[in-house]
């Protein structure tokens, strides 16, 4: 597709952000002709716009040119761009094909073999995990996609991996349509985004791309204790393998007897061991893990699995995912900023193992709350509730678990939670909705979060 779309005319590539400026100069470099542009007036846009113009591609800030966009042969649109944005619109009412901006650095990096992970929750972690592993075995690793370098920065450096680990997000896999991983990994499925999608149904379709060039020699790797993530990919051609809590029939899974995480049918560490917190995490590392291991059957030798077991024990884990931040004064701040929807939420309260104070709220995103009364009236001493979705939150759980409202000014919010933790309890942060009613992105809040535990706010 984006070689006949190269001969055949001019690519408009729409947002000047990391990737799309990365995806401009890449399909410059593969020789097309390219038009640039992003709506935004600020000067970071205007700097991008003047970098690829010196470099003779054409570019606009502050503006679309929507009939050369009309005109074009195909649109790569930057993964913030939403659907409903006038240059999206007028491609796809001209019938020009969009793609994202994975697909032209996959399309660049043909021939290197990645894993791409893709699911729910958990795909951060699996994704600089899988990276981390397969570094561990010798090989020049790297993630990307969803989770810090976009891919076509990594396609620009021109200094190709051995492997990649790709974060796809459901709105990438919609707009990639050549995805065809070595090794697919479905982390696992609950009800997200339903700010953007019209249904749950709708979401899920999306997440099923991962499967559309499915072919005999694929490999899969699924969570095989969650339904709607085996039903998904239930006819797609190739091999699959599952992970699971407590299935001893799966290839890869916790054996309580042994506290063991066992891989094909051998114990590979001890759950103690394992640097990261919560029940959730040992799903990620048996999904990690087993991906790693069905992508080259050199990665299962004795060597292989000692080098693999030192590896899960050597992974740091990622910021705003069950990170302590602090535990001055005897109380432990955990920042899981990143649990922007119910499910993740849910977990990250699950793997409290004292009394928490926890924070909800934010942005809501269209699902009730009403799944985190079991685990907290288990886990936790009070619920302060805060942000946009603060009358939601506290109408959902009020008469089931003490519950407080925060407000609106994160700093109040901290101070309450100071004032209701004793020593020995923890703070934790774990939103359940986007952050964007009071930050930019979740990691702003995480940061904040940080900085006014560790100020003692
Ligand atoms: P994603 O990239 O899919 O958002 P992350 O690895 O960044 O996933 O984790 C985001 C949050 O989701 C974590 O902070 C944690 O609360 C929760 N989480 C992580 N792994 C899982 C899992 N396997 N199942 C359910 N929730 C998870």
């Amino acid at each position: 597709m984006i070689d006949a779309a190269l001969r055949r005319g001019e690519v408009a590539v729409i947002g000047l952000g990391r990737s799309g400026i990365a995806a401009a100069r890449l399909l410059a470099r593969e020789g097309g002709r390219v038009y640039a542009s992003d709506a935004g007036a600020g000067e970071g846009v205007a700097q991008a716009a003047a970098t690829l113009r010196a470099a003779g591609i054409a570019a606009d800030a502050g503006t679309h040119d929507l009939a050369r966009i009309r005109g074009a042969a195909l649109v790569v649109a930057s993964p913030g761009v939403p659907p409903t944005a006038p240059p999206l619109v007028t491609a796809r009412e001209a019938g020009v094909p969009v793609v994202g901006e994975v697909e032209v650095a996959l399309h660049a990096l043909r021939g290197v073999p990645y894993v791409a992970i893709t699911g729910t929750n958990g795909k951060s972690t699996v994704t600089a995990l899988v990276a981390h592993l397969l570094s561990a075995l010798g090989h020049r690793a790297v993630a990307g996609g969803n989770i810090g370098r976009a891919l076509s920065d990594i396609a620009l450096a021109g200094d190709r991996p051995d492997w990649i680990a790709l974060e796809m997000s459901s709105f990438q896999l919609h707009d990639t349509p050549s995805i065809r991983p070595t090794v697919g990994v479905l982390t696992n499925l609950s009800p997200d985004h339903l700010d953007r999608y019209p249904s749950v149904e709708a979401y899920y379709a999306d997440k099923a791309l991962l499967y559309r060039n499915a072919a005999p020699d694929s490999r899969w790797i699924v969570n095989a204790d969650d339904t709607p993530a085996l039903d998904l990919g239930v006819m797609a051609q190739g091999t699959r393998w599952g992970f699971s809590r407590r299935d001893p029939s799966a290839a890869a899974h916790y054996e309580a007897l042994r506290d063991a995480l066992v891989l094909f049918k051998t114990p590979l560490v001890t759950r103690g061991v394992l640097p990261l917190l919560g029940w959730h995490n040992v799903e990620n590392t048996l999904a990690a893990l087993l991906a790693v291991m069905v992508a080259d059957s050199a990665h299962q030798t004795p060597d292989a699995r000692a080098a693999l077991a030192a590896a899960v024990q050597s992974f740091r884990g990622l910021p705003h995912r069950l990170e302590i931040v602090s535990n001055a004064g005897g109380v432990r701040w955990i920042n899981d900023s990143k649990a922007t929807n119910v499910s993740s939420a849910r977990v990250a309260i699950e793997s409290m193992d004292r009394p928490a104070v926890v924070l909800i709220g934010g942005k809501h995103k269209g699902e009730p709350y009403t799944s985190l009364i079991a685990p907290l009236a288990a886990h936790s001493k009070l619920v302060i509730a805060y942000g946009e979705a603060e009358p939601l939150v506290v109408g959902d759980l009020q008469g089931h678990v003490p519950i407080e409202r925060g407000g609106s000014s994160f700093e109040d919010v901290m101070q309450r939670a100071r004032a209701a933790a004793s020593p020995g309890d923890a703070v934790l942060l774990a939103p359940a909705c986007s952050s964007f009613d009071m930050f930019t992105n979740y990691e702003v809040r995480g940061n904040e979060f940080r900085r006014l535990a560790q100020a003692g706010a």
